[in-house]
């Protein structure tokens, strides 16, 4: 099995990381219930997506 040879320092892993988060640009409002949600992808909050219901909301 292949393994690390040495172990990552935290300043290493923090550059690394430094990447990962979503930026703010990455989020828009829902047309449906004005949740943010990603673009292209179904609200999260009342599952709608294009304008037509998608799958049923959570915690009806
Ligand atoms: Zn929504």
């Amino acid at each position: 099995m292949a393994v690390p040879k040495r172990k990552v320092s935290p300043h290493r892993r923090g550059n690394r990381r430094s990447h990962d988060s979503l930026k703010v640009e990455a989020f828009h409002e829902c047309s449906n219930c004005g949740e943010l949600k990603r673009p292209h992808n179904l609200c999260p909050a009342c599952g709608h997506y294009n304008g037509r219901q998608v799958v049923e909301p959570k915690g009806v």
